[in-house]
């Protein structure tokens, strides 16, 4: 994945998320009457994921590639299996599967989440999320009978009481607070590694946006507040069900950072040529297959603009 990035990098990702580059077609109107029988059609390319989420992968030119099996291959139709969409004439699914089939290895998608190729992200984010949605939604929310899987594996239907479950995301902030200059804020969550930092995330609340969010947020973990909140671009995060909505907000730099303790236990500002330094050993930055990553990266690859606080 390119790291380059612009000079406008406040108001545009210059490299798309890792997960975000999926190029498929749903093909969402041919769901509710997919005629699709898994175990005898050899034309549907299979993607196995296992129940924590695991998938076959190969890496045939030296790069993790999925591996799908043909649908006549998978035995009689799994109970839980769904239609992921179509490309370049192919039909693609997923199906559940144990461990215990040969791959030549099962990873997770934060492994190779940022290593595949366009096709294969697509696939795997959408396969990830629909099939922790699965296990997620096996019982009614109202009346708490097993519900049927119907519509290609994209509704989860209640004999009881006709109640018809759709797969759900939750939409989630994170946000690189920058002093309009050259500093930015990362914090520390005492489930991470030693010396990982990463900008500062929450999910939205009922009843509140996403820019609202974040004012909230970022006040809660460090106690400052921020100003020129931008959007700047989203990603899915199907661990399990999140659309990561990424932006960027101003903070006067002269405020000093109060940690909650409670969802941070570190947080410090940051000058990018600390951030730049190749042989820092403090902080260790977030995976490629994060936002972000794409988000420190954007503004690291920017020259350090002039202090805009007034
Ligand atoms: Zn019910």
């Amino acid at each position: 994945m390119s790291s380059e990035v612009g000079t406008d990098w406040l108001s545009r990702p210059k490299v798309t998320p890792a997960l975000s580059r999926a190029v498929h077609d749903r093909d969402g109107h041919r769901r509710p009457d997919a005629q699709l029988s898994l175990g005898q059609d050899p034309d549907t390319q299979v993607l196995l994921v296992t129940e924590d989420y695991l998938v076959p992968v190969g890496e045939p030119d030296g790069a993790p590639t999925l591996q799908f099996r043909r649908g006549d291959t998978v035995g009689s139709d799994p109970a839980d299996w769904a239609y992921l969409g179509t490309h370049d004439g192919v039909r693609y699914a997923l199906a559940r599967a144990g461990r215990d089939l040969h791959a030549d290895q099962w990873l997770s998608l934060r492994e190779i989440g940022a290593e595949v190729s366009d096709l294969d992200a697509g696939l795997l984010v959408e396969a990830v999320g629909l099939a922790q949605w699965h296990d997620r939604s096996k019982h009614c929310p109202m009346c708490g009978a097993l519900t049927e899987l119907r519509d290609a594996g994209w509704v989860r239907h209640c004999p009881v009481d006709s109640t018809d479950i759709f797969p759900r995301t939750d939409p989630a902030m994170i946000v690189l607070v920058h002093d309009g200059a050259d500093r930015c804020v990362l914090g520390r969550q005492s489930v991470w590694p030693t010396d990982r930092f990463s900008v500062l995330a929450g999910f939205v609340e009922p009843g509140e946006s996403a820019e609202q969010a974040v004012l909230r947020e970022v006040f809660e973990e460090v106690r400052i507040s921020v100003t020129d909140i931008q959007y700047v671009t989203s990603q899915p995060w199907p661990l399990p069900q999140s659309l990561m909505l990424g932006f960027t907000a101003r903070a006067d730099g002269d405020q000093r950072l109060h940690v909650d303790q409670v969802e941070l236990v570190e947080a410090e500002w940051f000058t990018r040529a600390e951030l730049r330094d190749p042989d820092r050993t403090r902080p260790k930055l977030p995976p490629p297959v994060s936002i972000a990553y794409q988000l420190i990266t954007n503004w690291l690859g920017a020259a350090p603009a002039t202090a805009t606080r007034t």
